[in-house]
């Protein structure tokens, strides 16, 4: 065998760590249709191998592969043009659905195949990559493609869509766990669990994981010989389609069998039409029950329970309130989908209902379904972005609140969404303005300081978080002792925002838990206060060798941070895009030379203004991209996080950078947590490829797990 194909082989071996795809591959060159020729491997590879069509395409490419047949090339074609797609993805041309779509339209028609097949046959080909090369880069690279394969199913509304990419990832998370952990079963679910933890996705009921495992062929220590739960399910799909049962049947039988919980997760991913059904129905029985000790006996016996044990039930239905308090994080770790739900006997607030920029939101539970009030934290999207979805798609009709100075900035945050999804797909956009109105009839402001009660037990209080204009922090009181939510905040100053500001001690002493953001946590990053960034952007625009400078911003924080050291110096700045509707919502006053002007990028001419200051902050889109693409070259100066798979990401060697940051350095995060004695400290948006020493104390909230405070 030459260099080529011992190189394919370890790539097999690599990517199943037990020779299964690699016996396939070898039968298959000993089979009928090959001469022992590697000229026959890609047909081979991209007609029957699920796993092997990208990478098999890419060693052969990188060794100058010659002389195929015109049948091959033919075979080929179709991975090839995937393997573009993902070149794309990775240098930052593919970066939202529509783009994506595009693509994807001419790889089904290329295959023949249905565009939900090619956006998988995609994914195979990001995972294979990672798994390969085992490198952060692919890792990266998996974790975008899935990203907006996701949003593309989502936002197109394929039923269950979503679904079955987090399924997908559970077959990823397990393969490339089972490929370095052989040994033990347990050890293969540990290591899939942080996988799926460091992507943000929940960690799925063992039986789906024993699944997986067994679909991928698997062999190791204590993994069991069935799947018990998963096999019953797909029975019962099987003979509920034969007409056998009724599904009225199908629920009791799962009720009986696996109970609520886990069968409502694998109906999610099997059968998904069902799950709602399920659950409506489970709730319904629960209900209809009407003596309080056989509706909780009922509850118990069917798991109609959180993972701690507090049953779905509204008070007066037989739960009897409970005397704890429960934690849970519906968004994981990861900066994105934030939400922490809070239980207290049987009252159920959120705090936050982020959307991370792949439109990912918290998980789902029954518990939902139940809350009390939502308390917002900021208009940032990852923690605002999901109430669209919270009102229309879950159905919640309560009400919701945030600071006074915070709801125009709010209602901006969801017209945005609700445009760009019009925009995208017309009469299929999931949101209108409507929805938006509705919201904010729900709206209930607050004031800072002031104590708010939910009940006579429980009560909260907003404190200024100095991140971005409105961001506030929470005290939420009980009877039981007090938990502190610090949003994302800044003890620095900046002069976009209020001084932070904390209780007093005697209110510190009494909390039991903090739930503290985490985003540069343990990062050796350079942080740069306020001031010292205002100089070195003004030095940086001093030395610029061409004028206009554009400095794409964030739209709410950084464009009004910039804005104001622009402000009264010897510079015109024109203003464009969201980040001009967000800072006229926020009510500052500027000096002339800042201008928000009404006219459209395309108009603008490079004579017109010194400093072009436009969202969006990555240049992933909006006047930023448009400035960028119709000035260039034109010298640009980047301000804030740069996302894996945007533009600015893929040109940061190239372009200047000021490492403006609203949020807590790791120093004065560890000497804020001084402030709150022995509470228990869980660590939440935080990147979580960091590692987070144990010894730190911090909890790392996961996503399926319920915390006592
Ligand atoms: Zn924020
Ligand atoms: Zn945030």
């Amino acid at each position: 065998m030459d260099e080529v194909s011992t190189r394919i082989t370890q790539g097999m071996e690599g990517l199943t760590g037990h020779g299964l795809f690699n016996r396939k591959i070898d039968e298959l060159l000993k089979g009928p249709h090959s001469q022992h020729s590697l000229a026959s491997l890609p047909r081979i590879a991209t007609k029957t191998v699920a796993f092997a069509p990208g990478l098999a395409v890419h060693l052969l490419e990188e060794e100058a592969w010659r002389d195929l047949s015109e049948e091959d090339e033919e075979y080929l074609r179709y991975t090839k043009f995937l393997l573009s797609l993902l070149g794309n993805a990775e240098h930052g041309k593919i970066q939202t659905h529509g783009e994506l779509m595009k693509g994807l339209k001419v790889a089904s028609q290329i295959a023949g195949k249905n565009t939900n097949a090619v956006m998988f046959d995609l994914m195979y080909c990001a995972l294979q990559f990672y798994s390969y090369y085992q490198d952060e880069h692919y890792s990266d690279l998996f974790q975008v493609v899935s990203g907006i394969v996701y949003t593309a199913g989502e936002r197109r509304n394929y039923r269950g869509f979503h679904q079955h990419v987090d399924h997908f990832k559970v077959h990823a998370a397990v393969f490339l766990s089972a490929d370095y952990v052989t040994r033990d079963w347990h050890d293969v679910v540990e290591s899939a669990a942080l996988l799926l933890e460091k992507w943000g996705d929940q960690l799925p009921p063992e039986s789906v994981m024993i699944h997986a495992a067994h679909n991928l062929s698997v062999r190791c220590k204590a993994l069991p010989d069935s799947d018990f739960a998963y096999d019953l399910v797909k029975s019962l799909r099987s003979q509920q389609r034969d007409a056998a049962f009724s599904e009225n049947e199908v629920f009791e039988s799962l009720n009986e069998k696996i109970g609520f919980v886990e069968a409502f997760e694998i109906l999610k991913v099997l059968w998904d039409p069902m799950a709602e059904k399920y659950y409506a129905h489970t709730k319904e029985a629960v209900n209809g029950i009407g003596n309080p000790s056989d509706t909780m006996e009922y509850v118990k016996r069917i798991k109609f329970v959180s993972p701690m044990g507090i049953p779905y039930i509204r008070a007066g239905n037989g739960a009897c309130p409970s005397n704890r308090v429960v934690i849970s994080f519906p968004g994981g770790s990861a900066i994105g989908k934030t939400c922490t739900l809070i239980k207290h006997g049987n009252r159920r607030i959120i705090v936050d209902y982020g959307c991370d920029t792949y439109g990912k939101l918290p998980k789902w539970s029954p518990d939902i379904d139940l809350l009390d009030h939502v308390l917002i934290t900021h208009a940032h999207q990852d923690h605002v972005g999901g109430l669209l979805h919270l009102y229309k798609k879950h159905g919640y009709n309560g009400t919701w609140s945030a600071l006074a100075q915070s709801r125009d900035l709010i209602a901006l945050s969801l017209k945005d969404s609700v445009k760009i999804g019009i925009e995208e797909l017309k009469d299929d956009a999931p949101f209108n303005e409507t929805d938006v109105k509705n919201i904010l009839s729900r709206f209930e402001p607050i004031q800072e300081q002031v104590e708010y009660n939910v009940d006579d037990r429980l009560s909260f209080r907003a404190f200024p978080a100095g991140h971005i204009h409105g961001s506030c922090q929470y005290l939420i009181k009980s009877d039981l002792g007090s938990l502190y939510i610090t949003g994302d905040f800044n003890p620095r100053k900046c002069h976009s925002a209020g001084p932070m500001e904390l209780p007093d001690a005697a209110e510190l002493r009494d909390v039991k838990a903090v739930i503290t953001e985490g985003t540069y946590a343990f990062s050796n990053a350079e942080i740069i206060d306020t001031e010292k960034a205002k100089k070195e952007l003004l030095d940086k625009i001093a030395h610029a060798e061409s004028f206009p400078v554009l400095i794409p911003v964030l739209s709410l924080g950084r464009a009004q941070e910039v804005l104001s050291a622009l402000a009264g110096e010897p510079y015109s700045v024109g203003v464009f895009g969201l980040a001009k509707e967000m800072t006229k919502a926020c009510g500052f006053k500027y000096p002339r030379n800042i201008q928000f002007s009404n006219r459209r990028p395309r108009d603008v001419q490079a004579g017109d203004y010194d400093i072009l200051v436009a969202s969006a902050g990555c240049l992933q889109g909006g006047p930023s991209k448009y400035f960028y693409e119709a000035f260039n070259p034109i010298y640009t100066i980047l301000t804030g996080f740069l996302f894996p798979g945007t533009l600015a990401k893929d040109l940061s060697d190239n372009l200047d950078r000021v490492r403006y940051s609203a949020h807590v350095t790791h120093e004065d995060l560890l000497s804020l947590m001084e402030e709150f004695g022995n509470a228990k400290k869980f660590l939440i948006h935080y990147p979580g490829t960091r590692n987070i020493p144990q010894s730190s104390g911090f909890i790392i909230p996961k996503i399926n797990v319920e915390y006592e405070m």
